[in-house]
């Protein structure tokens, strides 16, 4: 019982926000409501999140991982400057006949728009 609420908790926390945390932002942010929580828990819950298909898991070149509540098939850009990770709408791509994608995963490393402009 007491570990669904958690798992829900979680999955809230993440539903509220576009910045795909990591999970100690995430540990933070349960920590609010779920005092005693432990960091350990909030990976496995993660894990068992992303498992079940509610969450994607999101490795990024900084070595953290980062989750998204939003499983809908988008691309990600990643910031190297402020390390912001955005969003972006995919089209759609056809696949070649016989193959089944299980998971797709597009991460595009650069500048973004205000740190682009902030060099020049
Ligand atoms: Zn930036
Ligand atoms: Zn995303």
């Amino acid at each position: 019982m007491r570990y669904s609420v958690q798992r829900e908790t979680i999955y809230g926390v993440l539903c509220a926000t576009k910045t795909h945390p990591d999970a100690e932002w995430v540990y933070n942010r349960v920590r609010e409501t779920i005092p005693d929580v432990s960091l350990g828990t909030v990976y496995r819950d993660l894990g068992a999140l992303v498992r079940c298909g509610k969450v994607v898991a999101l490795r990024t070149a900084d070595g953290l991982t980062h989750y998204d509540a939003d499983v809908t098939p988008h691309a990600h850009f990643v910031c190297k400057n402020c390390h912001r990770i955005t969003d972006f709408a995919l089209p759609a791509i056809e696949l070649p006949q016989g193959f089944a994608a299980e998971n797709e995963t597009h991460v595009y490393y650069g500048l973004c728009a205000d740190c682009g402009k902030a060099r020049t």
